[in-house]
């Protein structure tokens, strides 16, 4: 694998600043990272389509054209980044010994590197299906770059480069954000005869939620992802002191296996708001995903990292939510992996360059396998 590139090619990539713009008051956003990687995946010989759902909110998708009659696949990762207060040197890409320090470096763009090297290596060698380099906006936030990139491709495989310390991430948990609200009744504080208390109906919901909770991570664990679970992240009732709340309003969070269904989560949930005089709404679900474990794509990066890694890479689950999961729900198989590193939304942020070479090299010859020679 051509290092200088990988370093070259991802130091280009630290120091364009894409914070999303969620995390910088909309002061930044995807289109400087989409403009350089349009111009490198045309450098590399791709065909290149840009979408851009909202202002600013660039995806890149690159395509090497392959023969015919072989299968296409689509290597994939996000371009933005989180926030940078706190750190220091968020943009100077410095390398210090095997490692490149700043925002993004290992999550993630230094899987869009490995992407890059990946197709630069294969050069001229013809492979019989497609090789398409999917560098998406917003996966911090909520992926409007990965939907509005699969309303118009469709591969027959995915790899998604998050870093996974070059293990093969199979599965990863989805979660519901569902809004529970007790109904009350307004009143002065002095007319028990009238009012009816919406925060005193949301502590039996809650004691109710906590019962459940416990119930949720004594099922069996899944074998990647471990228990589902919930949690209550916020809690409003009332209006001030002497009123009797009208209404109190739980964001529940529960995290899902990838078998599970909003429908059923839901369930679960509004059977034990019987009695309460509450009723639950799902706000937001992004389901998980779990790969195929014959899947040819699954076969492929298996073996071919198992070639250069030198042993089996540890099979392992996400029990955060990632974009793989919406590129498996388009009914791509896909799995996970990427480099080795730390510092993911922390104050300081590095990534192993080796395991981004090698990362690269897995990718190229994972591609070889899948599309065919
Ligand atoms: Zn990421």
């Amino acid at each position: 694998m051509d290092k200088t590139y990988v370093n070259r090619a991802l130091a280009d990539l630290v120091r364009i600043n894409s914070v999303n713009p969620a995390f910088s008051n909309g002061t930044t956003n995807e289109r400087r990272i989409a403009e350089y990687l349009t111009r490198e995946f045309l450098g590399l010989g791709m065909d290149v389509n840009r979408y851009e759902p909202a202002p600013g909110r660039v995806s890149v998708v690159g395509r090497r054209a392959g023969i015919g009659g072989g299968r296409s696949l689509m290597l994939n990762g996000h371009i933005d980044t989180v926030a940078v207060d706190e750190m220091k040197d968020p943009f100077s890409a410095e390398i210090r010994g095997n490692r490149m320090y700043g925002r993004g470096t290992y999550d993630m763009k230094g899987g869009i590197a490995a992407c890059m090297a990946a197709v630069k290596s294969l050069g001229d060698e013809p492979l019989k299906g497609d090789v398409v380099i999917a560098a998406v906006a917003d996966e911090e936030v909520a992926s409007i770059g990965m939907s509005a990139v699969l309303e118009h491709h469709k591969t027959d495989g995915a790899i998604v480069t998050e870093p996974t310390e070059l293990a093969v991430c199979l599965a990863c948990k989805g979660f519901s954000w569902i809004e529970v609200e007790t109904a009350g009744r307004a009143a002065h504080g002095s007319r028990f005869d009238l009012g009816v208390d919406a925060n005193m109906r949301m502590g039996h919901v809650l004691v109710a939620l906590e019962a459940l909770e416990r119930e949720l991570r004594a099922r069996p664990h899944h074998a990647l992802v471990g228990p589902p679970s919930l949690h209550v992240g916020t809690l409003h009732g009332g209006t001030g002191a002497s009123t009797y709340a009208a209404a109190c309003k739980a964001m529940v969070e529960r995290r899902m296996l990838p078998s599970e269904t909003e429908a059923a989560v839901l369930a679960e949930i509004e059977a034990i708001l019987n009695g309460q005089g509450a009723r639950a709404r799902p706000t937001l679900t992004r389901l998980g995903f779990e790969a195929r474990p014959d899947a040819p794509i699954v076969h492929a990066l298996m073996e071919t990292a198992t070639r250069h890694l030198g042993a089996r890479p540890p099979v392992t689950g996400a029990g955060y939510w990632m974009d793989a999961a919406l590129i498996a729900e388009a009914g791509i198989d896909t799995a996970v992996i990427g480099a080795i590193g730390a510092g993911a939304h922390a104050a300081e942020e590095w990534v192993d360059l080796d395991s981004v070479a090698q990362v690269a090299t897995i990718l190229a010859d994972t591609a070889r396998a899948f599309c065919g020679t």
